[in-house]
């Protein structure tokens, strides 16, 4: 059996975002800036699809600047923001300690340049606390920049409430989106939301394309100089094909968010009840505030990239956190900033499944894992210790 498991990765493509961007890289392959006809049909696409993408998260059309993915919206929305404070002598950054490396390293890049960040702890459960916001929070302040939900553990934050902090004192507020959109409800205005990243292979859409909504009185700096595309704000010839398909798949998702929200939660709570019973096993992050499909899960006594290439002999395509950190030998940054003991980190596995799973291939999971995660305990020195009393059990 071959099971897909690792969504928060990437998804497939879905058939609706295929079919509409067929054509872009087919026979409709005029350049948008040119004033033929034939160039202006894959204009009017583009802002088709501008429009779409506006209506799906609350904004204007003219708010949304379609980019090469999700990193490259988290640094155009960070260095902007960061370069507007320096003009007004604010240098001071939030964000929080368990962000996304395209966020965490951009913010690293501009403290060596001058810039002082504050990183908010995440709770246990993997939430940030107002108290912390509110107590970070200075004069000079630039920018607080907090991500929507966590890619690794799945957790959403309080961002209506960060939101509604952050316009009461006049602070540019970024969100990365990009666990979030398809997925939960977003509304930019109701959630007083200045900037928000998103990526359209994070929702059945191509890799490759992503968008940056930036509200209409915020100020962007370019990342890529050259022709004058999405408002001079983003130079090059358009991503036209994967474009289309993003406003297509967003839709698509949006639309049915009720529907797959529906479809995902048996399928994730079975996967909890069961992988909760393997003894001395810790699920991450809080299940109150949380993406419907992300499951992150500790077992005391092994090393997750074993897991996952033991999973992946028998035919499960899962993660041990983030696929960024693929080849690392560091434990998650996320699970480290959430106080799971270094030790317990190194064996964290994380699935993460969307609609296009069946409930056969959680049966299958749940059968599988703990057959994996017996095997690798039996050969490691480590469990051997504990069972034998050496070392003491930390779950
Ligand atoms: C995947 C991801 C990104 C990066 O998006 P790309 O389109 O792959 O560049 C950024 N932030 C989060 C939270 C992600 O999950």
């Amino acid at each position: 059996m071959f099971v897909y498991a690792d969504n928060a990765a990437t998804t497939c493509t879905s058939q609706a975002a295929l079919d509409a961007m067929m054509p872009y890289l087919t026979r409709q392959y005029g350049n948008p800036s040119s004033l033929y006809g034939f160039g202006q049909t894959a204009k009017e696409a583009i802002e088709n699809a501008r429009k779409t993408v506006a209506a799906c998260i609350g904004a204007q059309p003219r708010e949304i600047y379609f980019t090469s993915g999700g990193s490259e919206a988290d640094n155009q929305a960070i260095l902007s923001a960061a370069k507007v404070g320096a003009r007004k002598g604010k240098r001071h950054l939030i964000s929080t300690a368990f962000e996304h490396h395209a966020v965490l390293h951009t913010l690293k890049k501009l403290e060596k340049e001058g810039c002082e960040v504050t990183l908010l702890p995440v709770h246990e459960d993997g939430v940030v606390r107002m108290e912390d916001l509110e107590a970070a929070v200075r004069d000079d302040t630039a920018l607080v920049t907090i991500m929507f939900a966590n890619n690794e553990i799945g957790t959403i934050q309080p961002i209506t409430e960060i939101g509604a902090f952050c316009r009461e004192r006049n602070i540019p507020f970024h969100t990365d989106a990009v666990q979030a959109a398809g997925h939960m409800p977003i509304d930019v205005e109701v959630m007083n939301i200045d900037m928000l990243s998103l990526s359209g292979h994070k929702f059945h859409a191509p890799k490759g394309v992503g968008v940056l909504y930036a509200k209409k009185n915020i100020l962007l700096s370019n990342l890529i100089e050259g022709g004058g595309q999405e408002r001079g704000k983003r130079a090059g010839t358009e991503n036209v094909a994967g474009i289309v398909a993003l406003a297509a798949a967003l839709k698509e998702s949006c639309d049915a968010m009720e529907e797959n929200t529906a479809k995902i939660l048996p399928m994730r709570d079975k996967l909890i009840t069961e992988l909760s019973k393997i003894p001395h096993s810790r699920l991450n992050g809080s299940m109150d505030h949380h993406v419907p499909g992300t499951v992150n899960i500790c077992f005391e006594g092994l090393e997750g990239d074993s897991l996952l290439l033991m999973l992946d002999q028998n035919g499960i395509c899962a993660s041990s956190g983030s696929a960024c950190n693929a080849g690392s030998i560091d434990p998650s940054h996320v699970l480290l900033a959430i106080g799971v003991p270094y030790e317990i980190a190194h064996g964290s596995l994380r699935l993460s499944i969307g609609e296009y799973n069946t409930m056969e291939e959680i049966d299958y999971i749940v059968r599988i894992v703990p057959q994996v995660v017996e095997e690798l305990r039996r050969k490691s020195p480590i469990w051997q210790a504990m069972e034998a009393g050496q070392r003491p059990h930390l779950i």
